[in-house]
Order: structure tokens, then sequence, then C-alpha cells
């Protein structure tokens, strides 16, 4: 069979804090790709922009697109509203575009059911002073809501574990070779679809 030209789903998963944020960036410039903007309910962080961070959207607003089926996948993460809005992916894969979602676990696991053939990554911390350290250092949260999402960090792992949806573990340690690493594993998986 001809090798396929659309381009690959990929899912992007961790704890806060793991550098999933960065990590997605460098990916989005290595494989000339797009990263997905999603909708949240939640507050908009210091720094962060509408449309290009999330869409920061009502409660009401959010409700109203997802009866419409307007989300490819959606879930409720720490009292707030997340999902992806399925056109612009459906869209960009169709033009051939590798697709970024920077997902938590319960969205990872609904994509993966969806489309079977996502890549799914699960990033690690090197320990737990490493994301310590991270979510502090990007300044970005409360001291109450950091140790809110430290708190829920490892239940995350575990649910990630327990999922089955991650085929790929990564441990982000030093960046570059983090990003490297994933390029790998996604180039792997482009090869073995592309021949089936
Ligand atoms: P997330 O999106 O998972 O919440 P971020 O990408 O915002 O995480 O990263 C959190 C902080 O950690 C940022 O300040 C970022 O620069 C830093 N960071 C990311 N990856 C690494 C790494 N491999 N080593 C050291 N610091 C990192
Ligand atoms: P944050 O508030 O730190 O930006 O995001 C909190 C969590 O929600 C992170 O794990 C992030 O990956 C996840 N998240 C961001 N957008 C979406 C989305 O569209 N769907 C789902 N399921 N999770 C999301």
């Amino acid at each position: 069979m001809a090798a396929r030209s659309e381009g690959m789903l990929i899912v992007v998963s961790g704890p806060s804090g793991v550098g999933k944020s960065t990590i997605c960036a460098r990916l989005v410039e290595r494989l000339d790709g797009v990263l997905s903007v999603s909708a949240t309910t939640r507050p908009m962080g210091k720094g962060e922009v509408d449309g290009r961070n999330y869409y920061f959207l009502t409660r009401e607003e959010f409700e109203a697109k997802l009866a419409e089926g307007e989300f490819l996948e959606h879930a409720e993460y720490l009292g707030n509203l997340y999902g992806t809005p399925a056109t612009p992916v459906r869209e960009a894969i169709e033009r051939g575009k590798d697709v970024l979602l920077e997902i938590e676990v319960l969205g990872g696991t609904q994509v993966a059911r969806r489309h079977p053939e996502a890549v799914t990554i699960y990033l690690l911390p090197p320990d737990s002073q490493a994301l310590t350290g991270r979510i502090q250092g990007r300044g970005r949260d409360a001291q109450a809501v950091i140790d809110e999402r430290l708190a829920n960090a490892r239940k995350e792992i575990e649910l990630a574990r327990e999922s089955g949806v991650y085929r790929h573990f990564v441990v982000n340690d030093d960046l570059a070779e983090t990003v490297s690493k994933i390029v790998e594993v996604i180039e792997q998986e482009r090869q073995a679809t592309s021949r089936n």
C-alpha cells in the first residue's frame, strides 16, 4: 500500500510542570506540526493569551459546545473543564500535518479509544523534587494551586500506568534528549503505520 499522506495524531500527557508545553513547542518545530489549542473553563493564568494558550470559556459556553459535539474529547480536571476542538484537528491531519494534543489522562484515554492509531506519550519527571522546582519556577500558579497540582501528580502517574493507554513513557530529564527521543518514537510509529 502507498505511504499514508495524513498527519499523525500525537497525545502528550504528564503531570503538571513536567514540561509538556515546553516539549510540545519544540515538537511543533521539529515536525512542522500543529499544536491543538484547547478550550477550558479555568481562569486565565499570568502571561496567558486567549486563543493562543487556550480558548477561555465560561462553563455555559463550554457546555453548549459539548452538546453540539464540537469536542474530540473532554475532561474535568481540578474542578475545570478542558476539551479539544475536533474540527481543527481533523482538518490539519487531512492536510498532512502532525497534530499534538497536550491533554490529561482521561482525555488521552478517549482519544486512544477513538483513534487507536494515535501515538500516546506520557512524560515523567526525573524525581518529585525536580517537578516541584519546575512548577514553582514557572511562576504561574499561586502556592495553594501548586500544592494541589503536586498532590495530584502522584495519582496521575499511577492512573496513566494503570490505564494501559500510553505506549511510551519518557523521563524528561535533559530537554534536548527528551525531544529527540520523542521525535524518534514518532518517526518509528509513522513508518510502522505506513507499512500497514
Ligand atoms: P507543563 O506544560 O507540563 O505544565 P512546562 O512546559 O510549563 O510544564 O514546564 C514547567 C517548567 O519546567 C518551565 O519553566 C520549563 O521551562 C521547565 N522545564 C521543562 N522541561 C525541563 C527540563 N527538561 N529540564 C529543566 N526544566 C525544564
Ligand atoms: P493547565 O491548567 O495546567 O493548563 O492544564 C491542566 C491539565 O489539563 C494538564 O494536564 C493539561 O494537559 C490538561 N489539558 C489541557 N487541555 C486539555 C484538553 O483539551 N483536554 C483534556 N482532557 N485535558 C487538557
